[in-house]
Protein backbone atom coordinates (compact mmCIF):
# COMPACT_ATOMS: atom_id res chain seq x y z
CA UNK A 1 0.00 0.00 0.00
CA UNK A 2 1.51 3.53 -1.27
CA UNK A 3 2.63 5.59 1.91
CA UNK A 4 -0.02 8.58 1.77
CA UNK A 5 -2.49 11.09 2.96
CA UNK A 6 -5.50 10.28 1.54
CA UNK A 7 -8.58 12.18 2.55
CA UNK A 8 -10.85 9.86 2.83
CA UNK A 9 -13.77 12.39 2.56
CA UNK A 10 -12.95 14.37 -0.17
CA UNK A 11 -10.91 10.89 -2.30
CA UNK A 12 -8.22 13.43 -2.71
CA UNK A 13 -4.39 12.22 -2.52
CA UNK A 14 -3.09 15.00 -0.24
CA UNK A 15 0.71 14.31 0.31
CA UNK A 16 2.84 11.42 -0.85
CA UNK A 17 5.52 9.94 0.87
CA UNK A 18 8.92 7.29 -0.30
CA UNK A 19 9.63 4.86 2.17
CA UNK A 20 12.82 5.04 4.22
CA UNK A 21 15.52 3.40 2.32
CA UNK A 22 17.52 0.53 3.61
CA UNK A 23 20.44 2.88 4.56
CA UNK A 24 18.33 5.37 6.67
CA UNK A 25 16.58 2.17 8.09
CA UNK A 26 20.21 1.09 9.54
CA UNK A 27 20.78 4.78 10.48
CA UNK A 28 17.76 4.76 12.88
CA UNK A 29 18.46 1.71 14.22
CA UNK A 30 21.54 2.04 15.43
CA UNK A 31 20.00 5.33 16.76
CA UNK A 32 17.90 3.39 18.52
CA UNK A 33 20.50 1.38 20.01
CA UNK A 34 22.43 4.00 20.89
CA UNK A 35 20.00 6.31 22.87
CA UNK A 36 18.98 2.96 24.53
CA UNK A 37 22.16 2.22 26.52
CA UNK A 38 21.98 5.72 27.75
CA UNK A 39 18.14 5.99 28.45
CA UNK A 40 18.05 2.34 30.51
CA UNK A 41 19.85 4.03 32.98
CA UNK A 42 18.20 7.42 33.03
CA UNK A 43 16.10 8.12 36.44
CA UNK A 44 11.98 7.96 36.45
CA UNK A 45 12.01 11.49 37.71
CA UNK A 46 13.62 12.50 34.60
CA UNK A 47 11.75 10.15 32.31
CA UNK A 48 8.53 11.55 34.14
CA UNK A 49 9.25 15.18 32.86
CA UNK A 50 10.03 14.57 29.52
CA UNK A 51 6.64 12.83 29.61
CA UNK A 52 4.51 14.98 31.17
CA UNK A 53 6.01 17.79 28.24
CA UNK A 54 4.67 15.33 25.91
CA UNK A 55 1.70 15.25 27.86
CA UNK A 56 1.98 19.49 27.70
CA UNK A 57 2.36 19.17 24.34
CA UNK A 58 -0.78 17.51 22.96
CA UNK A 59 -3.11 19.18 25.71
CA UNK A 60 -1.53 22.64 24.25
CA UNK A 61 -2.07 21.66 20.22
CA UNK A 62 -5.32 19.86 20.93
CA UNK A 63 -6.74 21.32 17.58
CA UNK A 64 -3.76 20.72 15.53
CA UNK A 65 -2.98 17.45 16.13
CA UNK A 66 -6.86 16.64 15.53
CA UNK A 67 -7.32 17.82 12.29
CA UNK A 68 -3.91 15.80 11.37
CA UNK A 69 -5.88 12.89 12.16
CA UNK A 70 -9.95 13.93 10.65
CA UNK A 71 -7.50 14.97 7.18
CA UNK A 72 -5.50 11.45 6.99
CA UNK A 73 -8.69 8.58 8.18
CA UNK A 74 -12.07 10.88 8.13
CA UNK A 75 -12.70 10.72 11.98
CA UNK A 76 -15.31 13.14 12.91
CA UNK A 77 -12.97 16.43 14.18
CA UNK A 78 -15.18 16.08 17.89
CA UNK A 79 -13.82 12.91 18.44
CA UNK A 80 -10.49 13.52 17.07
CA UNK A 81 -9.70 16.46 19.52
CA UNK A 82 -10.65 13.60 22.42
CA UNK A 83 -8.41 11.13 20.90
CA UNK A 84 -5.34 13.48 21.14
CA UNK A 85 -6.82 14.41 25.06
CA UNK A 86 -6.76 10.88 25.85
CA UNK A 87 -3.17 10.75 24.72
CA UNK A 88 -2.49 13.40 27.02
CA UNK A 89 -4.25 11.57 29.80
CA UNK A 90 -2.07 8.33 29.20
CA UNK A 91 1.29 9.93 29.21
CA UNK A 92 0.42 11.75 32.91
CA UNK A 93 -0.52 8.43 34.06
CA UNK A 94 2.29 6.71 33.61
CA UNK A 95 4.67 9.96 34.46
CA UNK A 96 3.15 9.42 37.73
CA UNK A 97 2.92 6.06 37.93
CA UNK A 98 5.40 3.86 36.44
CA UNK A 99 8.08 3.91 39.06
CA UNK A 100 5.98 2.47 41.42
CA UNK A 101 4.61 0.12 38.91
CA UNK A 102 8.32 -0.88 37.85
CA UNK A 103 9.76 -0.95 41.71
CA UNK A 104 11.74 -4.05 43.04
CA UNK A 105 8.97 -6.50 43.97
CA UNK A 106 9.82 -8.14 47.62
CA UNK A 107 9.21 -11.59 47.47
CA UNK A 108 8.89 -13.84 50.62
CA UNK A 109 11.36 -17.14 49.79
CA UNK A 110 13.88 -19.10 52.12
CA UNK A 111 16.76 -16.58 50.78
CA UNK A 112 18.03 -13.85 52.82
CA UNK A 113 16.31 -11.25 49.91
CA UNK A 114 14.36 -12.29 46.81
CA UNK A 115 12.64 -9.37 44.67
CA UNK A 116 11.43 -9.06 40.96
CA UNK A 117 13.74 -6.73 39.09
CA UNK A 118 12.07 -5.12 35.86
CA UNK A 119 14.68 -4.12 33.57
CA UNK A 120 13.83 -2.08 30.37
CA UNK A 121 14.62 -4.76 26.86
CA UNK A 122 15.71 -2.36 24.54
CA UNK A 123 14.20 -1.15 21.05
CA UNK A 124 10.31 -2.43 20.67
CA UNK A 125 8.91 -2.45 16.91
CA UNK A 126 5.25 -1.40 17.15
CA UNK A 127 2.99 -2.13 14.10
CA UNK A 128 -0.01 0.18 14.33
CA UNK A 129 -3.57 0.65 12.82
CA UNK A 130 -5.15 3.88 11.18
CA UNK A 131 -7.88 3.97 13.69
CA UNK A 132 -7.10 5.79 16.49
CA UNK A 133 -3.65 6.88 14.94
CA UNK A 134 -2.62 8.97 17.92
CA UNK A 135 -4.18 6.36 21.00
CA UNK A 136 -2.93 3.22 19.83
CA UNK A 137 0.75 4.72 19.41
CA UNK A 138 0.50 6.78 22.88
CA UNK A 139 -1.11 3.83 24.91
CA UNK A 140 2.23 1.58 24.14
CA UNK A 141 4.83 4.66 23.72
CA UNK A 142 4.34 6.13 27.17
CA UNK A 143 4.20 2.47 29.08
CA UNK A 144 7.27 1.26 27.03
CA UNK A 145 9.49 4.75 27.15
CA UNK A 146 8.61 5.00 31.18
CA UNK A 147 9.85 1.47 31.54
CA UNK A 148 13.39 2.60 29.38
CA UNK A 149 12.80 1.18 26.50
CA UNK A 150 12.59 2.76 23.20
CA UNK A 151 9.93 2.85 20.51
CA UNK A 152 10.49 2.28 16.56
CA UNK A 153 7.39 2.95 15.32
CA UNK A 154 5.89 1.62 11.53
CA UNK A 155 2.50 3.22 11.28
CA UNK A 156 -0.62 2.35 8.93
CA UNK A 157 0.26 3.47 5.21
CA UNK A 158 -2.64 5.66 5.14
CA UNK A 159 -1.95 7.66 8.58
CA UNK A 160 2.02 9.42 7.63
CA UNK A 161 1.53 12.06 9.04
CA UNK A 162 0.10 11.12 12.50
CA UNK A 163 2.75 8.84 12.49
CA UNK A 164 5.61 11.94 11.30
CA UNK A 165 4.18 14.15 14.10
CA UNK A 166 3.81 11.74 17.06
CA UNK A 167 7.75 11.78 16.36
CA UNK A 168 8.02 15.13 16.45
CA UNK A 169 6.39 15.21 19.45
CA UNK A 170 8.64 13.50 21.41
CA UNK A 171 11.68 15.46 20.02
CA UNK A 172 9.75 18.69 21.07
CA UNK A 173 9.36 17.17 24.14
CA UNK A 174 13.24 16.90 24.57
CA UNK A 175 13.59 13.07 24.23
CA UNK A 176 17.08 12.32 23.69
CA UNK A 177 17.44 11.15 19.42
CA UNK A 178 16.65 7.86 19.06
CA UNK A 179 13.89 7.17 21.71
CA UNK A 180 10.87 7.28 19.73
CA UNK A 181 11.51 7.22 15.58
CA UNK A 182 8.99 6.78 12.91
CA UNK A 183 9.93 4.03 10.01
CA UNK A 184 8.31 4.72 6.79
CA UNK A 185 7.89 1.25 5.35
CA UNK A 186 5.04 -0.70 3.79
CA UNK A 187 3.97 -4.16 5.40
CA UNK A 188 6.27 -6.08 3.22
CA UNK A 189 9.27 -4.21 4.77
CA UNK A 190 8.43 -5.45 8.54
CA UNK A 191 9.51 -8.98 7.95
CA UNK A 192 13.54 -7.50 7.89
CA UNK A 193 13.02 -5.11 11.03
CA UNK A 194 11.84 -7.95 13.10
CA UNK A 195 14.51 -10.35 12.20
CA UNK A 196 17.16 -7.85 13.06
CA UNK A 197 18.80 -8.45 16.52
CA UNK A 198 18.60 -4.68 17.41
CA UNK A 199 14.88 -5.16 17.50
CA UNK A 200 14.09 -7.01 20.97
CA UNK A 201 10.12 -7.19 21.14
CA UNK A 202 7.26 -6.97 18.77
CA UNK A 203 3.90 -4.89 19.45
CA UNK A 204 1.07 -5.40 16.97
CA UNK A 205 -2.29 -3.72 16.98
CA UNK A 206 -4.30 -4.99 14.10
CA UNK A 207 -5.97 -7.69 12.33
CA UNK A 208 -5.61 -11.14 12.50
CA UNK A 209 -3.72 -12.04 9.41
CA UNK A 210 -1.44 -9.21 10.40
CA UNK A 211 -0.87 -10.83 13.98
CA UNK A 212 -0.64 -14.02 12.59
CA UNK A 213 2.05 -13.13 10.30
CA UNK A 214 4.12 -10.86 12.52
CA UNK A 215 3.97 -13.00 15.55
CA UNK A 216 5.40 -16.08 13.30
CA UNK A 217 8.31 -14.28 11.65
CA UNK A 218 8.59 -12.85 15.51
CA UNK A 219 8.74 -15.88 16.62
CA UNK A 220 10.99 -17.69 15.32
CA UNK A 221 13.40 -15.18 16.46
CA UNK A 222 12.03 -16.00 19.86
CA UNK A 223 11.19 -12.65 20.63
CA UNK A 224 8.08 -11.86 22.38
CA UNK A 225 5.09 -10.06 21.21
CA UNK A 226 1.72 -8.66 22.27
CA UNK A 227 -1.32 -8.70 19.70
CA UNK A 228 -4.30 -6.32 20.13
CA UNK A 229 -6.25 -7.77 17.36
CA UNK A 230 -9.81 -7.38 15.81
CA UNK A 231 -13.16 -8.05 17.94
CA UNK A 232 -16.65 -8.78 18.06
CA UNK A 233 -18.11 -7.53 20.88
CA UNK A 234 -21.04 -8.48 22.27
CA UNK A 235 -23.53 -6.17 23.52
CA UNK A 236 -26.34 -7.85 25.68
CA UNK A 237 -29.43 -6.87 26.28
CA UNK A 238 -31.56 -8.63 29.20
CA UNK A 239 -35.15 -8.01 29.62
CA UNK A 240 -34.83 -5.90 33.12
CA UNK A 241 -32.27 -3.91 31.34
CA UNK A 242 -32.88 0.14 31.27
CA UNK A 243 -33.97 -0.23 27.72
CA UNK A 244 -33.38 3.35 27.04
CA UNK A 245 -30.08 3.62 28.14
CA UNK A 246 -28.96 0.70 26.15
CA UNK A 247 -30.57 1.82 22.83
CA UNK A 248 -28.48 4.91 23.50
CA UNK A 249 -25.62 3.58 24.16
CA UNK A 250 -25.67 0.73 21.65
CA UNK A 251 -25.90 3.80 19.19
CA UNK A 252 -22.82 5.39 20.53
CA UNK A 253 -20.70 2.29 21.21
CA UNK A 254 -21.35 1.11 17.40
CA UNK A 255 -20.80 4.17 15.75
CA UNK A 256 -17.91 5.01 17.47
CA UNK A 257 -15.20 6.23 14.81
CA UNK A 258 -17.87 5.60 12.60
CA UNK A 259 -18.08 2.23 13.53
CA UNK A 260 -13.99 1.63 12.82
CA UNK A 261 -13.85 0.23 16.63
CA UNK A 262 -12.12 -2.95 17.28
CA UNK A 263 -13.97 -2.65 20.99
CA UNK A 264 -17.26 -1.35 19.23
CA UNK A 265 -20.12 -3.66 20.16
CA UNK A 266 -21.31 -5.43 16.62
CA UNK A 267 -23.22 -8.21 17.81
CA UNK A 268 -26.21 -6.96 19.84
CA UNK A 269 -27.63 -10.24 21.53
CA UNK A 270 -31.27 -9.02 23.05
CA UNK A 271 -33.75 -10.81 25.63
CA UNK A 272 -36.67 -11.83 23.28
CA UNK A 273 -39.22 -10.09 25.18
CA UNK A 274 -37.78 -6.59 24.47
CA UNK A 275 -36.25 -7.57 21.31
CA UNK A 276 -38.71 -5.53 19.18
CA UNK A 277 -38.31 -3.08 21.34
CA UNK A 278 -34.95 -2.19 21.56
CA UNK A 279 -34.67 -2.64 18.17
CA UNK A 280 -37.18 0.05 17.26
CA UNK A 281 -35.37 2.96 19.76
CA UNK A 282 -31.80 1.95 18.53
CA UNK A 283 -33.09 2.31 14.86
CA UNK A 284 -35.15 5.66 15.76
CA UNK A 285 -31.64 6.65 16.89
CA UNK A 286 -29.31 5.26 14.66
CA UNK A 287 -31.41 6.77 12.00
CA UNK A 288 -31.13 10.18 13.39
CA UNK A 289 -27.18 10.25 13.36
CA UNK A 290 -25.76 13.14 10.87
CA UNK A 291 -23.69 12.70 8.38
CA UNK A 292 -21.20 15.15 7.49
CA UNK A 293 -17.97 16.46 6.46
CA UNK A 294 -15.58 15.28 9.36
CA UNK A 295 -13.74 18.45 9.80
CA UNK A 296 -16.99 19.88 10.40
CA UNK A 297 -17.97 19.98 14.63
CA UNK A 298 -21.69 19.06 12.99
CA UNK A 299 -21.24 15.37 11.68
CA UNK A 300 -21.70 12.45 13.91
CA UNK A 301 -19.90 10.15 11.33
CA UNK A 302 -17.74 11.11 8.75
CA UNK A 303 -16.38 8.59 5.97
CA UNK A 304 -14.64 4.69 6.22
CA UNK A 305 -10.74 5.39 6.23
CA UNK A 306 -10.21 4.01 2.54
CA UNK A 307 -12.27 3.22 -0.20
CA UNK A 308 -11.49 -0.42 -0.11
CA UNK A 309 -12.82 -0.62 3.48
CA UNK A 310 -16.34 0.74 2.33
CA UNK A 311 -16.74 -1.97 -0.22
CA UNK A 312 -15.32 -4.96 2.08
CA UNK A 313 -18.36 -4.17 4.50
CA UNK A 314 -20.53 -4.12 1.54
CA UNK A 315 -19.67 -7.42 0.54
CA UNK A 316 -20.22 -8.38 4.06
CA UNK A 317 -23.77 -7.09 4.12
CA UNK A 318 -24.79 -8.33 0.54
CA UNK A 319 -23.44 -11.58 1.44
CA UNK A 320 -25.49 -11.82 5.08
CA UNK A 321 -28.75 -10.32 3.63
CA UNK A 322 -28.91 -12.98 0.69
CA UNK A 323 -28.29 -15.94 3.53
CA UNK A 324 -31.30 -14.64 5.43
CA UNK A 325 -30.53 -11.40 7.38
CA UNK A 326 -33.07 -8.71 7.34
CA UNK A 327 -32.57 -5.07 6.86
CA UNK A 328 -33.65 -3.19 9.86
CA UNK A 329 -32.53 -0.13 8.71
CA UNK A 330 -31.23 0.35 5.27
CA UNK A 331 -27.80 2.08 4.36
CA UNK A 332 -24.41 1.11 2.87
CA UNK A 333 -22.15 2.01 0.61
CA UNK A 334 -24.33 4.04 -1.12
CA UNK A 335 -21.70 6.30 -3.75
CA UNK A 336 -19.18 3.06 -5.53
CA UNK A 337 -16.50 5.23 -5.55
CA UNK A 338 -16.43 6.79 -2.49
CA UNK A 339 -15.39 5.91 1.46
CA UNK A 340 -19.05 7.17 2.83
CA UNK A 341 -20.87 3.94 3.86
CA UNK A 342 -24.19 4.90 5.84
CA UNK A 343 -25.42 2.85 8.80
CA UNK A 344 -27.31 -0.35 9.21
CA UNK A 345 -28.97 -3.00 11.16
CA UNK A 346 -29.54 -6.52 10.38
CA UNK A 347 -31.74 -8.76 12.18
CA UNK A 348 -32.07 -12.04 11.83
CA UNK A 349 -28.53 -12.48 12.07
CA UNK A 350 -27.73 -16.60 12.23
CA UNK A 351 -25.06 -18.47 11.82
CA UNK A 352 -22.74 -19.11 8.91
CA UNK A 353 -23.38 -15.48 7.72
CA UNK A 354 -20.43 -12.98 7.84
CA UNK A 355 -22.51 -10.77 10.19
CA UNK A 356 -22.56 -13.54 12.77
CA UNK A 357 -19.24 -15.13 12.13
CA UNK A 358 -16.41 -12.01 11.20
CA UNK A 359 -16.03 -8.72 12.19
CA UNK A 360 -18.01 -5.89 10.93
CA UNK A 361 -15.72 -2.96 10.69
CA UNK A 362 -17.93 -0.15 9.89
CA UNK A 363 -21.22 0.94 10.98
CA UNK A 364 -23.11 -2.49 10.81
CA UNK A 365 -25.01 -3.56 13.42
CA UNK A 366 -26.19 -6.99 13.54
CA UNK A 367 -28.81 -7.99 15.99
CA UNK A 368 -29.75 -11.46 17.11
CA UNK A 369 -32.53 -12.94 19.40
CA UNK A 370 -31.66 -15.09 22.60
CA UNK A 371 -34.28 -17.12 24.38
CA UNK A 372 -33.00 -16.19 27.61
CA UNK A 373 -30.34 -14.83 29.59
CA UNK A 374 -28.16 -18.78 29.50
CA UNK A 375 -28.92 -18.15 25.43
CA UNK A 376 -27.72 -15.17 25.25
CA UNK A 377 -24.39 -15.74 27.12
CA UNK A 378 -24.29 -19.34 24.87
CA UNK A 379 -24.62 -16.47 21.56
CA UNK A 380 -21.97 -14.31 22.83
CA UNK A 381 -18.98 -16.72 23.25
CA UNK A 382 -20.28 -17.92 20.06
CA UNK A 383 -17.32 -16.45 18.37
CA UNK A 384 -13.96 -16.47 17.18
CA UNK A 385 -13.31 -13.18 18.92
CA UNK A 386 -12.92 -12.52 22.57
CA UNK A 387 -12.14 -8.61 23.27
CA UNK A 388 -14.75 -6.68 24.81
CA UNK A 389 -18.22 -7.49 26.02
CA UNK A 390 -20.87 -5.44 28.05
CA UNK A 391 -24.06 -6.26 29.59
CA UNK A 392 -27.07 -4.67 30.13
CA UNK A 393 -29.26 -5.60 32.85
CA UNK A 394 -30.99 -3.96 36.47
CA UNK A 395 -29.72 -7.03 38.40
CA UNK A 396 -25.82 -6.14 39.33
CA UNK A 397 -25.16 -9.85 40.77
CA UNK A 398 -26.48 -11.71 37.80
CA UNK A 399 -24.33 -9.37 35.31
CA UNK A 400 -21.70 -10.25 37.17
CA UNK A 401 -22.35 -14.02 37.45
CA UNK A 402 -22.53 -13.72 33.28
CA UNK A 403 -19.50 -11.60 33.19
CA UNK A 404 -16.91 -14.53 34.90
CA UNK A 405 -19.05 -16.49 32.27
CA UNK A 406 -17.72 -13.86 29.12
CA UNK A 407 -15.42 -15.36 26.73
CA UNK A 408 -13.45 -11.80 26.42
CA UNK A 409 -10.63 -9.68 27.98
CA UNK A 410 -13.30 -6.96 29.81
CA UNK A 411 -16.88 -6.98 30.52
CA UNK A 412 -18.38 -3.71 30.98
CA UNK A 413 -21.83 -4.07 32.59
CA UNK A 414 -24.24 -1.13 32.30
CA UNK A 415 -21.51 0.65 30.24
CA UNK A 416 -19.96 0.49 26.87
CA UNK A 417 -16.57 -1.07 26.72
CA UNK A 418 -14.16 1.82 26.56
CA UNK A 419 -10.29 1.44 27.21
CA UNK A 420 -8.80 3.60 30.11
CA UNK A 421 -4.90 3.82 31.36
CA UNK A 422 -5.63 1.97 34.63
CA UNK A 423 -7.49 -0.97 33.60
CA UNK A 424 -5.42 -3.31 31.27
CA UNK A 425 -6.83 -3.79 27.50
CA UNK A 426 -6.50 -6.72 25.61
CA UNK A 427 -8.51 -9.90 24.22
CA UNK A 428 -8.56 -13.91 23.99
CA UNK A 429 -8.94 -16.24 21.34
CA UNK A 430 -8.66 -14.38 17.78
CA UNK A 431 -8.45 -11.33 19.61
CA UNK A 432 -4.95 -11.63 20.56
CA UNK A 433 -2.75 -11.87 23.44
CA UNK A 434 -1.33 -9.82 26.10
CA UNK A 435 -2.23 -6.60 27.57
CA UNK A 436 -1.82 -2.61 27.19
CA UNK A 437 -2.34 0.00 29.95
CA UNK A 438 -2.63 -0.28 33.68
CA UNK A 439 0.93 -1.70 35.91
CA UNK A 440 0.02 -4.89 33.84
CA UNK A 441 0.80 -3.10 30.08
CA UNK A 442 4.28 -1.79 31.49
CA UNK A 443 5.32 -5.31 32.33
CA UNK A 444 4.78 -6.36 29.08
CA UNK A 445 8.19 -5.35 27.35
CA UNK A 446 10.45 -5.65 30.63
CA UNK A 447 12.70 -8.02 31.66
CA UNK A 448 11.15 -9.62 34.57
CA UNK A 449 14.28 -10.81 36.78
CA UNK A 450 14.16 -12.59 39.77
CA UNK A 451 17.19 -11.66 42.01
CA UNK A 452 18.16 -13.75 44.79
CA UNK A 453 20.45 -13.12 47.65
CA UNK A 454 21.34 -16.33 49.30
P1 LIG B 1 -4.11 -4.12 9.41
O1 LIG B 1 -4.38 -4.09 7.98
O2 LIG B 1 -3.78 -5.42 10.04
O3 LIG B 1 -2.92 -3.08 9.66
C1 LIG B 1 -2.38 -2.84 10.95
C2 LIG B 1 -0.90 -2.56 10.82
O4 LIG B 1 -0.24 -3.75 10.41
C3 LIG B 1 -0.56 -1.53 9.74
O5 LIG B 1 0.56 -0.80 10.17
C4 LIG B 1 -0.22 -2.39 8.55
O6 LIG B 1 0.63 -1.73 7.63
C5 LIG B 1 0.48 -3.54 9.21
N1 LIG B 1 0.43 -4.79 8.46
C6 LIG B 1 -0.60 -5.29 7.72
N2 LIG B 1 -0.28 -6.49 7.23
C7 LIG B 1 0.98 -6.77 7.64
C8 LIG B 1 1.87 -7.85 7.44
N3 LIG B 1 1.54 -8.92 6.73
N4 LIG B 1 3.09 -7.79 8.00
C9 LIG B 1 3.45 -6.73 8.75
N5 LIG B 1 2.66 -5.66 8.97
C10 LIG B 1 1.43 -5.68 8.44
O7 LIG B 1 -5.31 -3.56 10.25
P2 LIG B 1 -6.10 -2.22 10.00
O8 LIG B 1 -7.04 -2.46 8.89
O9 LIG B 1 -5.18 -1.08 9.92
O10 LIG B 1 -6.90 -2.09 11.38
C11 LIG B 1 -8.11 -2.67 11.59
C12 LIG B 1 -7.99 -3.91 12.44
O11 LIG B 1 -7.30 -3.61 13.66
C13 LIG B 1 -9.34 -4.41 12.89
O12 LIG B 1 -9.38 -5.80 12.83
C14 LIG B 1 -9.44 -3.92 14.33
O13 LIG B 1 -10.34 -4.63 15.12
C15 LIG B 1 -8.04 -4.08 14.77
N6 LIG B 1 -7.77 -3.27 15.96
C16 LIG B 1 -7.55 -3.88 17.15
C17 LIG B 1 -7.35 -3.12 18.30
C18 LIG B 1 -7.12 -3.78 19.63
O14 LIG B 1 -6.69 -3.07 20.54
N7 LIG B 1 -7.39 -5.05 19.82
C19 LIG B 1 -7.36 -1.74 18.20
C20 LIG B 1 -7.58 -1.14 16.98
C21 LIG B 1 -7.78 -1.92 15.86
P3 LIG B 1 0.06 -1.17 6.22
O15 LIG B 1 -0.92 -0.11 6.54
O16 LIG B 1 1.29 -0.65 5.57
O17 LIG B 1 -0.54 -2.35 5.52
Amino acid sequence: MAIQTLNPATGKVEKTFDPHTEAEIETMLAKGEKAFQTWRHSNFTHRSELMRFVQGELAGNTEKYARIITAEMGKPIQQSRGEVRKCALACEYYAANAETFLADELIKTGATRSYIAYEPLGIILAIMPWNFPFWQVFRFAAPAIMAGNVGILKHASNVPQCALAIQEIFTKAGFPEGIFQTVLVESDGVDVLIKDERIKAVTLTGSEGAGAHVASVAGKEIKKTVLELGGSDAFVVLQDADLELAAENAVRSRMINTGQSCIAAKRFIVEEPVAEEFIRKMKEKMANLKSGDPASDEADFGPLARKDLAESLQKQVEKSVAQGAEKVLDGGHAENDSAWFKPMILKNVKPGMPAYEEEMFGPVAAVMVAKDAEDALRIANDSRFGLGASIWTNDHKKGQELARRMESGAVFINALVASSPEMPFGGIKKSGYGRELSYVGIREFVNQKSIWLA
